[in-house]
């Protein structure tokens, strides 16, 4: 097999099998071989996510992974972002409550944060807010190695009181903008049309489909 026909690899800094699946069904048709952190890098250590913005995070990350394997590199970073709270939880998301928080706890922590807000504060369904989710890839071999970053949102409001039983995090108090319905109460298919990370992942493909042809011309041109 040419080199240039050969598949490229694609390594996710994910352990998380859920994003993976995901990501492999989005960019299906692409010469590429998604692959996970378990499987290229058993022994990677955590990458400390103290960047003051999603990107930064996501950037930090896939290099940390780029610097590694030497190979096409993709990292992501999402959380929910409140307007009523200037933003918060934002890139802190995952430990709002406190370090070794649970999702329970965060929940816990967002509806005291808001209920210690004035009367007359967000609107009668609730708080604006929305998920964001930000991508960053980075491929070694061209663009000078530079991070390239798409990203996906999905717009809501926090409602007072959870429902539902699905997905994770925040879900059970985000009610998706245009639905009666909560992130916790829709399946996961409709959860997937309308998350910020499916929309991050579509904003990729053509991301991803530009590096693979920059790479192919680098090919031939050194032929
Ligand atoms: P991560 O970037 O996937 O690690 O997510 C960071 C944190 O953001 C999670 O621990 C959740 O608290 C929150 N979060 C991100 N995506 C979602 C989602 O789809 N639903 C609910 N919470 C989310």
């Amino acid at each position: 097999m040419r080199d240039a026909d050969r598949a490229a690899t694609l390594v996710v800094a994910t352990r998380n099998r859920g994003k993976l699946e995901e990501l492999r069904a989005l960019l299906e048709g692409l010469p590429l071989e998604v692959r996970g952190l378990a499987e290229v890098l058993p022994d990677a250590p955590k990458v400390v996510e103290d960047g003051e913005t999603f990107a930064e995070n996501a950037v930090k990350k896939a290099r940390a992974v780029a610097h590694e394997t030497m190979t096409l590199s993709l990292a992501d970073d999402s959380g929910l972002e409140v307007d009523a709270l200037g933003g918060k939880p934002g890139v802190r998301s995952a430990r709002f409550a406190h370090e070794r928080a649970t999702d329970a706890d965060n929940n816990t922590a967002l509806l005291a944060a808001l209920g210690a807000l004035g009367e007359g504060e967000g609107e009668p369904g609730g708080f604006p807010a929305r998920f964001r989710c930000v991508l960053a890839l980075i491929d070694p071999f061209t663009s000078g190695g530079e991070p390239r970053t798409v990203e996906g949102v999905c717009e809501g409001m926090i409602t007072r009181a959870p429902r539902g039983t699905g997905g994770f995090g925040y879900d059970p108090l985000f009610v998706v903008a245009g639905t009666a319905r909560t992130m916790a109460e829709l399946t996961e298919v409709e959860k997937n049309r309308v998350s910020h990370r499916a929309r991050a992942f579509a904003a990729l493909r053509p991301v991803l489909e530009a590096a693979l042809a920059e790479r192919a011309g680098q090919v031939a041109r050194a032929r």
